[in-house]
């Protein structure tokens, strides 16, 4: 038995947190004012000390759902500021209008709401939401830009795309100067006040960064900073016909909203310099102001037997390999919802997995091992058969006097809290029971039922909670194929009684009672794919699905499922955690999903 989930030991200690730290005891951003809404440097200046510590942010760009990566960069910055009395911002980065939609708006903020974040935060009296949309700063850094322009520090290219590309150079080689570079800024802004108006068409030109185009860092051979995109937006319509790139609006994001801790993934590494170039000159600009944000980078999550792609991910929906976005097999946060992960076990993974410079793979494992933490002292047990075959019980009318009689059975509803109700349910003359719990020929070591063979009696096990029986033989179709087995009751052994311990039994089954069994559909989910890395080395995913990660019985359960709601958790006897499937699952037509097994069946 594992430990409750409450048991698990403090967070530990990790460079991020050690910067926090280094940052909070040297004051470094304790002079920092922010007015309570995101705003350029004379608006915050005008604001009151920060009564947050430090300010981290959770930016997703609203193009498709989050996955079990994105819970890691949730629980790791919103963990963060609650850690240290600071507060994370939700933002989402929708600089790109062409791939961006509600749908996903709506789904992000489900899922980080359902994870247990908070973008609101308290300090003293004052709840302030830090819900913000990168679009609401476009007007800022349209200013930004001219600004840079004005300071001979951005220039607008018409070279063609290719050109571009061309004249960028590689890691071997440095890039080639536009001939446009040496416009002069009034050129450069009436050009750019042209892109503004619409009066060119897409791709005809870009607003680039006037660096260093032989930089042996190629993300500041002049990056560009804004691209000609005659296309609708979900939050700002059509009041722009002109986009920031991610680069050059991210770290503008950040300072606007007084964030001090900017925590991304390790890829972002190489762009550090034109971040810090970026915010550095817009405070030398008077734009904003200092202490200005900082980028730190900690290597992404990678679980095993996962792809963490958003677009492979849309892949799977819209090939239909799965069904949908919360399909129970998804690694997104829907989809792990839906299969009955819970929280608790997803952050447990996070913190587990750490934060840290080098890159590894988590086990998917590690998953399931969370989630049986969390479950064991919380989810409510229930007898359930999989897959059944009837067992009848020969000599029941004979011991009890009909084979009406129904022999009232109680059991434990979770031994870690012996406070709740126990289930009550009733054996009778037939039950039922796992097909794989009898044996014609019983191999070695199999410890279930098997009927008299020769001189050698038919085994002997309990029915948890009831008698133990003996196994007589069973009874087959024109077929052959097994349509009953057949027991007797070993009297006086019922559980809880003194003859219970009377006769040995090396086996216990568990069963529901035919006459009081819940029919349920069992769908039983395992992994997608059958490789670790599913993609790796550019693989073709799909050729790593697992051919049976989704299998759908017909079993029945214990009656005391009845009153099971949509997303109430079970853990199934000798089976494992169960969850009542929180779209399909109704009282008249239970539907409940394998979460996991009690133990690692994966492993070797
Ligand atoms: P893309 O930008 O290709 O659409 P993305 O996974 O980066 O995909 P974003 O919405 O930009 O998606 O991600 C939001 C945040 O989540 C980013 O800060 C990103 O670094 C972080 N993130 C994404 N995947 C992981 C991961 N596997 N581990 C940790 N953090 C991740
Ligand atoms: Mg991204």
């Amino acid at each position: 038995m594992t430990a409750p989930a409450d048991a698990a030991p403090k967070p530990s200690s990790n460079f991020l947190r050690q910067i926090v730290e280094h940052d909070l005891a040297g004051g470094r951003y304790a002079q920092r004012r922010f007015a309570g809404t995101p705003g350029d440097a004379a608006h915050h200046a005008a604001g009151p000390l920060d009564p947050a510590k430090i300010r981290t942010r959770f930016p997703p760009e609203p193009n498709g759902y989050l996955h079990i990566g994105h819970a890691k960069s949730i629980t790791l910055n919103f963990g963060l500021a609650a850690e240290y009395g600071g507060a994370c911002h939700l933002r989402f980065d929708d600089t790109n209008p062409e791939k961006e939609e509600q749908e996903y708006v709506d789904a992000i903020l489900d899922a980080v709401t359902w994870l247990g974040f908070d973008w609101h935060a308290e300090f003293g009296e004052r709840r302030a939401s830090h819900l913000y949309y990168a679009s609401d700063y476009f007007d800022f850094m349209a200013r930004a830009a001219e600004a840079l322009i004005g300071a001979g520090l951005a220039y607008v290219d018409e070279q063609s795309a290719d050109e571009m590309r061309r004249h960028r150079g590689d890691f071997g080689h440095v890039g080639t100067d536009s001939a446009f570079r040496t416009r002069t800024p009034a050129e450069n802004l009436a050009r750019f006040r042209a892109m503004r108006a619409g009066e060119l068409p897409d791709g005809a030109a870009v607003l680039r960064a006037k660096l260093d185009m032989a930089s042996p860092n190629i993300n500041l051979r002049d990056p560009a900073l804004y691209r000609i995109k005659h296309a609708e937006h979900h939050n700002t319509g059509n009041t722009w016909c002109i986009y920031p790139m991610y680069a050059y609006a991210h770290p503008i994001e950040d300072a606007l909203e007084g964030i001090t801790h900017s925590i991304c993934t390790l890829e972002f590494e190489d762009q550090r310099p034109w971040y810090d170039w970026l915010l550095d000159t817009l405070c030398t600009l008077g734009l904003l102001a200092q202490p200005r944000p900082h980028q730190y980078e900690f290597a992404r999550l990678n679980v095993s037997y996962v792809i963490t792609s958003k677009r492979k991910l849309k892949q799977l929906v819209d090939e239909h390999i799965v069904d949908g976005w919360d399909d129970p097999r998804m690694p997104t946060i829907v989809g792990l919802r839906r299969r009955g992960y819970t929280p608790e076990a997803i952050c447990l993974l996070c913190e587990r997995a750490g934060t840290s410079k080098a890159g590894g793979w988590t086990d998917y494992a590690s998953l399931d091992a969370a989630l049986r933490e969390d479950l064991e002292g919380k989810a409510v047990r229930a007898m359930a058969v999989l897959d059944p075959v009837k067992l009848e019980l020969t000599n029941w009318a004979e011991l009890f006097g009909s084979v009406d009689f129904r022999e009232p059975c109680h059991a434990g509803a979770n031994p870690h809290r012996p406070e709740l109700a126990p289930r009550a349910f009733s054996l009778g003359s037939e039950v039922w029971i796992e097909r794989d719990d009898f044996a014609e020929v019983a191999p070695k070591g199999f410890f279930r039922l098997f009927p008299p063979s020769g001189a050698s009696p038919g085994s002997k096990v309990r029915l948890k909670y009831g008698y133990v029986i003996e196994c007589t033989g069973c009874a087959k179709d024109a077929g052959g194929a097994i349509t009953a087995v057949t027991a007797t009751i070993v009297p006086d052994t019922r559980s809880g009684t003194p003859g219970a311990d009377a006769v040995k039994v090396k086996g216990t089954i568990t069963w529901v009672g035919v006459h009081d069994a819940i029919a349920a559909e069992l769908r039983l989910y395992d992994r997608l794919f059958t490789e670790a890395q599913p993609d790796a080395g550019g693989r073709d995913f799909k050729a790593a699905l697992n051919p049976h990660s989704k299998t759908i019985a017909s079993g029945f359960v214990e009656p005391s499922l009845a009153s099971a709601r949509p997303d109430d958790k079970f853990q199934f006897e000798r089976h494992g955690y169960f969850v009542a499937d929180r779209v399909d699952h109704a009282a008249g037509r239970p539907v409940f999903n394998r979460i996991a097994g009690l133990k690692d069946s994966w492993a070797r």
